[in-house]
């Protein structure tokens, strides 16, 4: 072999390494993107029915918006932490089908305060049904505008005392805004309630919901901390997915990410995405909920309840956490406000929600032993919590980011669920309808 020869033997063999380096060498039926409940419970469905599938997934962990963990040895739950609608619900069922222990979160178990003075119950009882009232039964009356007007006028149409609008104003907050984390303002009057619910009950895992995770990626061939930056797809060919500058191939994708990855454009699809599927993802809202822990050296509070209601401007709210077997309040904040927080130093944030608690019990109340914060906003792997149905949005939103592309490119998770959306259920289905659709 002369010297030239060899020369491009070296470089066949180079370039032959690299290309290896740079995949598996197989080409797979289904890459499923994201280890959330939905990718798994899509892959678990899959793989039973003979696919072979492997799943991307871009953190150190399983699990996306499901993360239940011990702190100062009690279980808490990072993201979801309820199965809400708890009778009739597929992940009761689930539960029950794998014996986990679990118990409820009775709703109606409040206290609430307007500087230091309990609410009588029957006052918040009385303007928070009127106010239901008066929301669905001006619900679909002309073009959809944003909710925060309809509460305006709600507001406005009534005689109420400056303690009533103060309660009404801090009430609907907590009632909605940190149901959907967002501010009202941004909400659908139409649909900001869209879909449907199970009955009665919100379910708690004893030993936190990634039992139910820990069951479902059983059997899956998971590959942690690969982040998938593109995809490229064309009919009758195999679709390339790229992930930590090494290429993947499978016949089929589902992607799973949050819509606030979506939204971000972290991920390229090559040839883009569809107008209108582009335009829903970004017409879609994603809310922001944040949790906070304090964890103090013996109970101060309303022990004998579980939720703490104190009206203030940041729209606080507080859970009592001491049936955990510690002195644990576990308090939430929404929207603008906990993005804004978010990027402040924790003892600032301490000291805001200790600012209402003091307000509410008193100025003697110790500090904290120990704070644990949520920074969902930040989180590059879902930018927010979850899903939230904007002013203008319908349930053909839902469905169009839903809607598969060319049957090559498939998309599930809570957001693409026009019944559940928001929820851990809504993203169990979505998987399991979009794992349906694959096997068709
Ligand atoms: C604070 C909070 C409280 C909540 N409370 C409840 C509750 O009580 N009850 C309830 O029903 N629901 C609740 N939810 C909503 C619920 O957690 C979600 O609806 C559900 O977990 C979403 O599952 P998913 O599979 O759609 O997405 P995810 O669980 O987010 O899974 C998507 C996965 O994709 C991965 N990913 C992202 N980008 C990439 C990339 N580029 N490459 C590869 N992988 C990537 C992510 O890391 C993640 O693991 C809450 C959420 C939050 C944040």
């Amino acid at each position: 072999m002369n010297i030239i020869s060899k020369k491009i033997m070296i470089i066949i063999f180079f370039i032959f390494g690299v290309l290896k380096a740079q995949n598996d060498g197989k080409v797979y039926d289904v890459i499923i993107i994201g280890a959330g409940i939905s990718g798994l419970a899509a892959a678990d469905h899959l793989i039973e029915n003979g696919f072979d599938v492997l799943v991307l997934e871009a953190r150190n962990r399983i699990g996306g918006r499901i993360w239940s963990y011990s702190w100062n040895d009690v279980i808490i739950e990072e993201g979801a932490n309820w199965i809400h609608t708890a009778t009739g619900n597929p992940l009761t069922k689930f539960a029950q089908d794998h014996g986990f222990t679990t118990y409820e979160t009775p709703l109606n178990s409040m206290v609430a305060y307007i500087n230091g003075k309990k609410i009588d119950n029957n006052q918040y009882d009385n303007l928070v049904k009127e106010f239901w009232a008066y929301i669905i039964a001006n619900q679909h009356k002309g073009q959809d505008e944003s909710l925060d007007k309809t509460v305006n006028n709600f507001m406005v149409e009534n005689s109420f005392s400056l303690d009533e609008l103060n309660i009404l104003s801090y009430l609907v907050n907590s009632e909605i805004s940190n149901e959907y984390g967002t501010d009202l303002k941004n909400l659908s009057r139409d649909y900001f309630d869209i879909g449907e619910e199970y009955d009665d009950g919100e379910l708690v895992l004893h030993n936190g919901l990634q039992q139910i995770i820990d069951i479902l990626k059983h059997n899956v061939k998971i590959k942690l901390n690969h982040i998938v930056t593109n995809i490229e797809y064309r009919v009758n060919e195999n679709i390339v997915v790229y992930a930590n500058n090494k290429r993947f191939y499978s016949k089929k994708v589902l992607v799973t990410v949050p819509l606030g990855v979506l939204k971000s454009g972290d991920i390229e699809f090559s040839p883009p995405l569809p107008e209108s599927k582009q335009n829903a993802i970004s017409d879609l809202g994603m809310g922001l909920l944040q949790k906070h822990w304090l964890l103090f050296d013996k109970v101060f509070w309303d022990e004998d309840v579980v939720w703490i209601l104190s009206v203030n401007q940041q729209n606080w709210e507080c859970m009592n956490y001491s049936s955990s077997g510690k002195p644990i309040l576990l308090c939430f904040t929404m929207g603008k406000y906990a993005k804004s927080q978010e990027e402040l130093a924790d003892s600032i944030i301490t000291s805001d929600v200790m600012s209402v608690l003091r307000n509410t019990y008193g100025q003697n109340i110790p500090d904290p032993l120990d704070v644990h914060y949520t920074k969902w906003a930040s989180d590059k792997f879902s930018y927010g919590a979850y899903s939230y149905t904007a002013v203008g949005n319908t349930t053909e939103t839902y469905l169009k980011i839903s809607e598969p592309i060319h049957n090559l490119i498939y998309f599930a998770g809570e957001h693409t669920h026009e019944n559940y959306p928001a929820t851990i259920h809504g993203a169990y289905l979505s998987g399991l309808r979009a794992a349906r659709l694959i096997r068709n």
